[in-house]
């Protein structure tokens, strides 16, 4: 078992088969760094991801790819697996540097879209809404003054589906679309080298957040993609796992297949909870049965709007399962467990 170093160890590193590996820092974020990867191509450098924006994440991604030759300035394209800061963040500026296209799957893209297009207090009074119909106290609905968020990423200029092969010349660079931790999350099939770009979706020693969002949805079950896109991964074959965060690894089916497990067996505990309980409960009230890294007194209330969105998509997955229902008509909403 590899652990996690930090990012101080990270160097860039010539993975051998004309890609090489550029450790960005994510500043002030347990997960330390994003591995953003560049490969080789007669037209200049395509960097998979490109980090987050910050002065220092950009001098680390310009002077890791001049350890590997490379000036960011000759950047051909940059590929985002998806649309979070530490993965988009940066295109934007390598794109001003460069001219590089941008490509993300439509569906991150469109989020984008209406992220650039939607203002912050507009955004901050709708998820105030949402924390409320999901059952939150007031102590954990932010108010105005916090939590100051990134920038939206950049829109991207060219638009990917499925099946795709993104234009890396001399290469064969195929998208796998794999929904779940974002709807438009893709992995990238490098075919040529038998290696998988896994970005956030599968990781060696953690599992994405999947949340949904609104957290009351129930015309998506993005537990239910994620875990249709882990088997969609594990069909490719053994290949070798290029992950956005911790370290390489092989094998990614077999990994995929363990996250799949971990999901599963999390769904059975919560709907034995639930099935327990002879009143039907809030998000919040599920959030606060599920176990997490810290007992839910102890989590600010950030991290409990994270957990309540991932006991939202448990809930959801197992709505569209049958296995339990929620109450019509219900502010905030509830849910109550089926008899099976
Ligand atoms: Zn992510
Ligand atoms: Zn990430």
């Amino acid at each position: 078992m590899t652990a996690r170093k930090s990012y101080a160890e990270q160097r860039t590193v010539d993975l051998g088969f004309g890609v090489w590996s550029v450790p960005v820092p994510i500043p002030g974020n347990p997960l330390g760094y994003t591995l953003v990867y560049a490969i080789e191509s007669p037209r200049g450098p395509v960097l998979v991801d490109a980090g987050w924006n910050h002065p220092d994440a950009w001098a680390a991604l310009r002077d890791g790819l001049a350890a590997a030759g490379m000036d960011v300035a000759e950047v051909h394209g940059v590929v985002v697996t998806h649309f979070h800061p530490d993965h988009a963040g940066l295109a934007g500026q390598v794109r001003e540097a460069s001219g590089a296209w941008v490509a993300m799957h439509e569906a991150d893209a469109a989020i984008v879209d209406l992220m650039n297009g939607v203002s912050p207090d507009a955004r901050r009074s709708f998820q105030a809404d949402m924390l409320r119909r999901a059952g939150a106290p007031d102590e954990d609905v932010p108010g105005d003054s916090d939590g100051a968020r990134p920038q939206p990423p950049a829109p991207a200029d060219r638009r990917l589906r499925d099946g795709d092969l993104a234009d890396l010349p001399g290469r064969k660079l195929r998208v796998v679309h794999t929904p779940g931790h974002t709807p438009g999350h893709v992995c990238l099939h490098l075919e040529d080298a038998d290696r998988l770009f896994t970005g956030d979706h599968v990781l060696p020693g953690i599992t994405p957040h999947i949340g949904i969002y609104p957290l009351d949805r129930d015309d998506v079950d993005p537990l239910g993609d994620f875990l249709e896109s882990l088997d969609k991964v594990g069909e490719l074959g053994e290949l070798g796992a290029l992950p956005a965060h911790e370290w390489i690894f092989h094998d990614v089916a077999a990994r995929a297949a363990q996250i799949r497990h971990h999901h599963e067996e999390k769904l059975e505990r919560l709907l034995a909870s639930l099935a327990d309980r002879a009143e039907p409960q809030t998000i919040w009230e599920v959030a606060a049965m599920m176990t997490w890294n810290r007992p839910w007194p102890e989590l600010p209330p950030m991290l409990r709007g994270l957990a309540a969105g991932e006991a939202a998509a448990h809930l959801r997955t197992l709505e569209a399962r049958g296995a339990l229902r929620r109450l019509p008509g219900g502010d905030p909403v509830r849910f109550q467990a089926l008899e099976s």
